[in-house]
């Protein structure tokens, strides 16, 4: 129930880790690009570590998104109609004297931190029969294949789920290579890497990765349930993945035990979800 770590996503897992590994260093500022959760997980974790932190996030991010990282005490530096421009200046900015780069999803460190949700999930349970989560840019996925192999779970097989509009592991996976969607589209904007890490590709030759691809309407609708079941809102990138437990997957039905990690996602309330219900209600 990642959904309900401070900055409600999993994010903090790994960029809070990699803050601490950057101001143990000596980094007096942090410098972020995201899209959202990314961004705001830094925003977090650097007033926790007494640092300040820019998060250079695109013009598509959310003002929802803007105002909670704005709240951290971050200061909000908008760049570029995508996350990739907002990337590049990231890098440039972090080049400064004292500050350090905070990247979204490509990194070992980041990576690392993920991995605690495995040690988590062994110190309470025997391994589970399949793990379902989404993939945006891949950092989730190798920080639970990581993590997997850490606590000797190696056999267990992963599902990495995404959404029509943001399908760049999906085709790479396909491709054998790395692939850069022309655009993200749809309402799963946490998902939103036209390139995923090589590093989430890579993994395919050391573990089992089931792939799976929903609709934005799926995505949504398995929101809205888990709404009503849980009275708990979640951003239609983790509805990607409840989607499988809500359509019944077959690759699901199979196995004696699930796990689905619900990533969460702060970019998201009422008036918002009724926003994507209404689009896509059209
Ligand atoms: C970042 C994020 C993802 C995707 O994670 P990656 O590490 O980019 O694959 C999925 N869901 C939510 C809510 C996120 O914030």
């Amino acid at each position: 129930m990642e959904a309900l770590q401070p900055a409600g996503s999993f994010k903090l897992r790994g960029i809070g880790h990699l803050c601490q590994k950057r101001v143990a260093a000596g980094a007096k500022r942090l410098i972020a690009s995201s899209g959202g959760n990314a961004g705001y997980a830094a925003a977090y974790a650097a007033r926790r570590l007494g640092v300040g932190a820019t998060v250079v996030v695109p013009e598509s991010t959310s003002k929802l998104m803007r105002e909670k990282i704005e709240a951290e005490s971050a200061h909000v530096l908008v760049w570029g109609g995508c996350w990739d421009e907002a990337d590049l200046r990231a890098r440039e900015l972090a080049a400064a004297p004292g500050c350090a780069y905070v990247p979204p999803f490509d990194h070992p460190d980041l990576w690392e931190g993920h991995a605690s949700l495995v040690d988590e999930l062994a110190a309470q349970h025997d391994p589970f029969g399949l793990v379902v989560l989404a993939v945006g840019g891949g950092g989730l996925l190798c920080g639970v294949l990581t993590g997997l192999h850490r606590v000797g779970w190696q056999h267990v097989p992963v599902l990495a789920v995404e959404t029509e509009g943001t399908s760049s592991f999906d085709a790479a996976c396909r491709a054998g290579r790395l692939v850069t969607l022309e655009a993200i589209q749809g309402v799963a904007t946490s998902l939103g890497a036209k390139t995923v890490a090589a590093e989430a590709v890579a993994w395919n030759s050391r573990h089992e990765i089931h792939r799976h691809v929903v609709s934005d309407r799926e995505a949504v609708g398995a929101c809205q349930r888990f709404a009503d079941d849980h009275r708990i809102l979640v951003e239609p990138a983790c509805g990607a993945s409840l989607a499988t437990v809500y359509g019944c997957l077959p690759e699901l039905a199979r196995r004696d035990s699930v796990l689905v990690v619900v990533c969460g996602g702060a970019g998201v309330n009422l008036q918002q979800f009724h926003k994507w219900l209404s689009i896509l209600q059209r």
